[in-house]
């Protein structure tokens, strides 16, 4: 049984993905980067926009035609759409052979083989028994740098986010668990692990919070770099701060989605910070750990966003500094509070709005590329020329290194995105 696995949408998607693919594996499927040789198809679909939903509807539209050339062939769908619209689906695409939702992230192979366990016993290519193998002994060679789901679900009540009902509240992976799956990861090749999670830093399991999960995951032999993703503001504790200043593993970078720069705006979206909170909870990150970058998410145009409470948001960004932002344009999710309000910001002005905070994004990121221009980065090689400073910056260089490495990089120039530089020298073994 030769499997292809499609994920589209967040991070989260793309690990949920990645799992399922090494699970297949350690059944017996072998995956197929080619759709048209392979016995099924397992698509992993987001709802957080309806943007991203509307992109999985029209590509489960177009599979149809792969699902004609042989009907024995297997479509899956899985995911944060699967979750919401369940049954209406199959209805729509008679040609999904099953819809496994959200909520059963981690599980979803185990799902499919018993749903279709007729369909596949009856294919040419049955799939064989699963191998007596252990958690995380499939995980894939998936390179140097690799996630690790941590949380699943939100337990936050964000007025515009449909993730808490399509996923649900959060469970907490044991940090036994995570721990072997880390181990299992570097054995296999990671050097950086960016762990994930809705609200990643709400995690607590073993009686151990988040900090302690860091400290826990610092010390594994092989582990040169530590990530997270998305940490929720009003839980970046002075704790978590020291813990990012003290780990040798975790890098000096913080994605802190601040969404807004309005203080009306953030209580309609029930953000629970307000600018002020905000932006202190940033200052404090910089003065534990001083070498900090922050990156943030913004949304405009969300309902009755003025053009001054919108002007609250530049300002709020330049105090920010962040060195990069993902700007959305506000969409209604159905069944989140946000969608009883009137979407009233008209499609124009939401442009309007998005092109300008993304100019300011742009020069910002641009003042913090520059920054960089005469000195010496510390680069983890993803490919022999391509890799990431501890700080996130996209760095590339000439000659050719190890993917995997640590190595030193003077930074001769930036373009809109990338560090270029020269190898200075072998930072460490
Ligand atoms: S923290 Fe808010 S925005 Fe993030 S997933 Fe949870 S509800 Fe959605």
């Amino acid at each position: 049984m030769k499997f292809h696995v499609i994920t589209l949408g967040c991070q989260m998607s793309a690990a949920d993905g990645a799992e399922t693919a090494a699970d297949f594996r350690r059944r017996g499927w072998q995956a197929t980067a080619v759709p048209a040789q392979a016995d099924a198809i397992f698509l992993t679909t987001c709802s957080v926009r309806r943007h991203a939903e509307e992109r999985a509807l029209s590509l489960i539209g177009r599979l149809r035609e792969w699902k004609a050339q042989d009907p024995r062939r297997l479509l899956v769908v899985a995911g944060c759409v699967a979750q919401r619209l369940g049954s209406r689906l199959t209805k729509r695409f008679p040609h999904i052979d099953c819809v496994v939702g959200a909520r059963h992230a981690g599980h979803y192979a185990e799902i499919v083989a018993e749903a279709l366990k007729d369909r596949i016993s009856a294919s040419p290519q049955a799939m064989p028994k699963p191998l007596a193998t252990p958690r995380g002994a499939g995980i894939p060679l998936g390179g140097p740098v690799q996630h690790l789901t941590i949380i699943r679900g939100c337990s936050c009540a964000c007025s515009y986010c449909i993730v808490p009902s399509v996923r649900g509240s959060e469970s907490c992976r044991p940090v036994e668990e995570i721990l072997d799956e880390a181990h299992a990861r570097i054995q296999n090749g990671a050097r950086e692990l960016t762990l994930l999670g809705q609200r990643v830093n709400a995690y607590r399991s073993d009686g151990m919070d988040f900090p302690d999960l860091l400290r826990a995951l610092d010390a594994l032999p092989g582990l040169r770099r530590l990530r997270f993703m998305s940490p929720h503001p009003t839980l970046c504790t002075d704790r978590l701060a020291a813990a990012i200043r003290e780990c040798r593993t975790v890098c000096e970078w913080v994605h802190l989605p601040a969404q807004s720069g309005c203080d009306r705006i953030l209580g309609l979206m029930r953000r629970g910070y307000s600018r002020q909170q905000f932006l202190d909870t940033a200052e404090r990150l910089r003065a534990t750990v001083p070498d900090v970058v922050i990156s943030t998410d913004i949304i405009v145009g969300f309902p009755s966003e003025t053009e001054t409470d919108f002007t609250q948001t530049l300002t709020m960004l330049e105090e920010l500094r962040p060195a990069t932002a993902f700007c959305f344009k506000y969409s209604a999710r159905e069944t989140t509070p946000a969608a009883a309000l009137a979407d009233d910001v008209p499609a124009p002005v939401k442009e309007k709005r998005l092109a300008a905070v993304n100019a300011a994004v742009e020069r910002l990121t641009r003042q913090a590329l520059d920054a960089q221009v005469g000195g010496i980065v510390e680069v983890l090689a993803e490919t022999s020329t391509f890799g990431r400073t501890r700080t996130g910056f996209k760095t590339r260089w000439q000659s050719p290194a190890a993917a995997g490495d640590l190595i030193s990089i003077r930074v001769n120039s930036a373009t809109r995105r990338t560090l270029l530089g020269d190898i200075n020298e072998p930072n460490t073994p």
